[in-house]
């Protein structure tokens, strides 16, 4: 296995200056950085194989489709889907709930029909639900915490009715670090017969996933938070139910032919995929999905754990530090708030410290109203974080709690 400074030395970036002192990055759930192994794939792809797939009889044109359909194969063990078919490349999480919500919305629900999100949703999974709700009068039921910010599975429970049709959920709070049960989660909706989208955005990153152990219906994530590029993603969707739901876009490549009468649509899973696909994105996070397995998730995890138990002990002694997400199990996230300081000041004096994290509502404002917050600070590790670097966030945070005493 690779050490820690061999894995550093993979990601250029890290060993950048910021006002003059090391940057120490701790906005990973924002986005991660990207590998060499990802960055000379994409440089690889435009200078060498760079043709418009699936369309093209020549060398090249079957050249770059061999590579685009070889990177969903590799998703595809990645997620240990059943088919290759069942992966769809989108542009990302946020585009591939969009997908699911205005195709499966469209063909299935219907005025009254009921949806169950969480608490803890990111706006990605909220919003395309309620433009559905316009659309259509669907019922939006929202799965609450308890005072650990985990989920409430009794709660999840009692709100299902016979006109539950639907769940959505996180797999991991972008937020909270909380690592929901979605094997759980699944089987007691599909007890009511209801079929389940997870978001994995935040959770590929950082545990093994297998969508047929799940048994999720649809599964989805961003290649850029996977260490990736920006501008594609994946849903993993049940063939059975990619087959049945219609096309999300029309265009190029989701037909099979076309006339001004009658249009007939292409088989999974191109169906989904209308227009050129991002066919360098597609090799590129292929790479990226191999850099993170050649280090290992379960050694991601572990590494990152370790980093999350040690900030988390060395933060909560600062006085007046509220730590939100107290989950049992939690990835390596942590939210937090210093006495009155306003999240915002925290940040930009961490950043003048050369320390990147985020500030602010994080996309879930729903989750900051019911934490009765406007924002938080987050620093979320990734697998290039050292300890080194978590006691700078520590000492850094101090200078501030200091000057605002
Ligand atoms: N879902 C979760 C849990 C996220 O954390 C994010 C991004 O932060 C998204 C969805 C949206 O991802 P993207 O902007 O890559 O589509």
């Amino acid at each position: 296995m690779k050490s820690i400074e061999e894995i550093r030395a993979d990601f250029p970036i890290l060993s950048k200056k910021v006002y003059n002192k090391d940057l120490v990055y701790l906005d990973n759930g924002a986005t991660t950085q990207k590998p060499v192994h990802v960055v000379n794939k994409i440089e690889e792809g435009y200078y060498n194989t760079n043709s418009n797939i699936h369309r093209g009889v020549h060398f090249l044109s079957q050249e770059a489709t061999e590579a685009h359909e070889n990177a969903r194969k590799r998703v595809q063990r990645f997620l240990n889907a059943n088919k290759s078919e069942e992966i769809i490349f989108t542009r990302g999480t946020t585009e591939a709930i969009n997908l699911v919500v205005s195709s499966f919305g469209d063909k299935y629900l219907k005025e009254g029909d009921e949806v169950i999100l969480s608490e803890m949703e990111h706006h990605a999974n909220i919003v395309p639900w309620q433009m559905l709700r316009e659309r259509k009068g669907i019922v939006i039921k929202v799965v609450p915490m308890n005072d650990k910010q985990e989920l409430d599975m009794d709660a999840y429970k009692r709100l299902f009715t016979d006109k539950t049709k639907f769940v959505s959920i996180t797999h991991v709070s972008n937020v909270l670090g909380t690592v929901n049960p979605v094997k759980e989660i699944v089987k007691i909706a599909h007890e009511h017969q209801v079929p389940v989208l997870i978001d994995g955005a935040q959770a590929v990153p950082h545990l093994k996933v297998d969508v047929q152990d799940l048994d999720a219906d649809f599964y989805v994530f961003s290649g850029h938070k996977i260490y990736g590029p920006t501008g594609i993603g994946v849903l993993y969707g049940k063939e059975n139910w990619l087959n049945a739901m219609p096309p999300y876009q029309g265009g190029g490549e989701m037909i099979s032919h076309v006339s001004f009468d009658k249009t007939t649509y292409n088989e999974l899973p191109y169906k989904f995929e209308a227009g050129t696909p991002d066919y360098i994105g597609s090799t590129a996070l292929a790479a990226a999905l191999d850099y993170v397995e050649e280090i290992g998730l379960d050694n991601i995890a572990k590494h990152e754990h370790e980093l999350l138990e040690y900030a988390t002990q060395e933060l909560n002694k600062i006085p007046g530090m509220k730590i939100y997400g107290n989950a049992q199990d939690k990835s390596g996230v942590i939210s937090f708030l210093v006495g009155k300081i306003h999240h915002y000041d925290m940040g930009m004096l961490l950043d003048k410290q050369g320390i990147a994290v985020r500030t602010g509502h994080h996309c879930a404002q729903p989750l900051m109203q019911a934490l009765g917050i406007e924002g938080t600070v987050r620093a979320s590790f990734g697998m290039y974080n050292t300890k080194e670097e978590v006691d700078k966030l520590i000492a850094g945070v101090k200078r501030v709690a200091m000057m605002f005493e």
